[in-house]
């Protein structure tokens, strides 16, 4: 068989099973997109991503080690640690990037990583790159994760890794109890804040900000393409754990400087994260607003609702038939197939975001009321 023909039956077999994928553009009120804060299109920051090209150009043109590095690296990188409450940040160009560069650094032969079953696919593909032994735990268990830990034989060092806030179910990670754990069991905790930083905590630098496990955490990964609005992620830690990244992880080293414009207009946007608490405060509304109209009209809610509510519908061509009628409504609504969640998961992912209007989401649960219990009699919630 040839490549091509190859190609052709695993194109088809992905047809077979409902999960061919299209890119469309956005139409309709947003609840699908990560911008939780509406800041990608703040003109302020427009404006500063628009100084930062004068000044700086339109790329970088080398690696940071290279000749690609500019202060405003060094600044951003500076202002975000302040937000943190680390020592140390360093900026990668994307959040996939930095998780397939950390865990390789890191981990070595004789080690074990201890990692969420619903972790990214950027988290269990840094792992891969790596050469210590992987261990799967149940999601958010933490007692399956405490018996894995005290049951396997390690040479090396332990870590731990979990998303904080979860991307495609919305609940939140026990991180307290993790760092409890990872203290009595000499475990290190790395924890991704994809979906929580920028929201949660005084100053919205996320959940490890709110529960105020710092001294418990040995990095972070914050990724800037999300509630940020712009691009990128932020790795944090003490100086002696980001400094190695700087001398040893590869997707920083061996990769272009993303355009100093954007780490400029970054800066612009660690400072709002920080003033405008006036966002978090909305997003938070509306996510306990919406859980209640989503528990009245007979939906099962998690006990913290937030921005990101999961309503799995199962099979793939189910979850696509019914975000196309929410679509068809005008709610850009989009449905979440596997790969992305596990098999017989297929689902909804309604993101919440500051500009979306209380009338809004009152059609919308009317709506989905009307679809989900016409269409899908056996619709659950993970
Ligand atoms: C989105 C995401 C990433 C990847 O970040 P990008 O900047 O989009 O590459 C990493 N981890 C988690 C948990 C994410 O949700």
């Amino acid at each position: 068989m040839t490549i091509e023909d190859r190609t052709e039956k695993r194109l088809e077999a992905i047809a077979a099973a409902g999960e061919t994928r299209r890119m469309a553009e956005p139409r309709g009120i947003d609840l699908s997109s990560n911008d939780y804060l509406c800041l990608a299109q703040d003109p302020r920051l427009k404006e500063a991503m628009i100084e930062g090209v004068r000044r700086y150009g339109a790329g970088s043109t080398a690696s940071r080690l290279l000749r690609g590095h500019r202060d405003v690296f060094d600044r951003v990188e500076s202002e975000f640690s302040r937000l943190k409450g680390t020592e140390r940040s360093l900026y990668f160009s994307t959040g996939y990037q930095a998780n397939l560069g950390i865990f390789q650094t890191f981990l070595e032969e004789g080690d074990a990583v201890f990692s969420d079953e619903l972790n990214h696919a950027s988290i269990i593909d840094g792992i891969r790159l790596s050469k210590a032994e992987k261990v799967i735990f149940n999601h958010g268990d933490v007692e399956d994760l405490r018996s894995r830990l005290c049951s396997v034989e390690v040479k090396g060092q332990k870590f731990v890794v979990t998303e904080s806030l979860f991307s495609m179910d919305g609940d939140i990670a026990p991180l307290k109890e993790y760092a409890a754990i990872c203290r009595e069991t000499g475990a290190n905790l790395i924890v991704d804040e994809a979906h929580a930083v920028g929201i949660y905590g005084r100053k919205g630098s996320g959940m490890i900000e709110e529960t105020g496990i710092w001294d418990d955490v040995f990095v972070s990964i914050n990724t800037a393409g999300k509630a940020l609005g712009v691009a990128g992620a932020f790795v944090s830690g003490d100086e002696q754990t980001i400094e190695y990244l700087v001398q040893r992880c590869r997707s920083f080293i061996f990769s272009t400087a993303p355009p100093p414009a954007v780490a400029y207009a970054l800066s612009k946007v660690i400072g709002m994260i920080e003033m405008e608490e006036d966002r978090r405060t909305r997003l938070m509304a509306l996510s306990a607003l919406f859980g209640g109209m989503l528990s009245e009209a007979g939906f099962p809610v998690r006990e913290r609702p937030t921005q990101i509510v999961p309503i799995v519908i199962g099979r793939s061509e189910e979850a696509v038939a019914v975000a196309s009628k929410l679509q068809e409504a005008g709610f850009d609504v989009r449905a979440i197939r596997p790969p992305t969640v596990p098999e017989g998961t297929a689902r909804l992912r309604i993101s919440l975001n500051t500009g979306v209007s209380e009338a809004d989401l009152e059609r919308l649960v009317i709506l989905l009321k009307d679809i989900v219990k016409k269409e899908i009699e056996t619709a659950f919630f993970v």
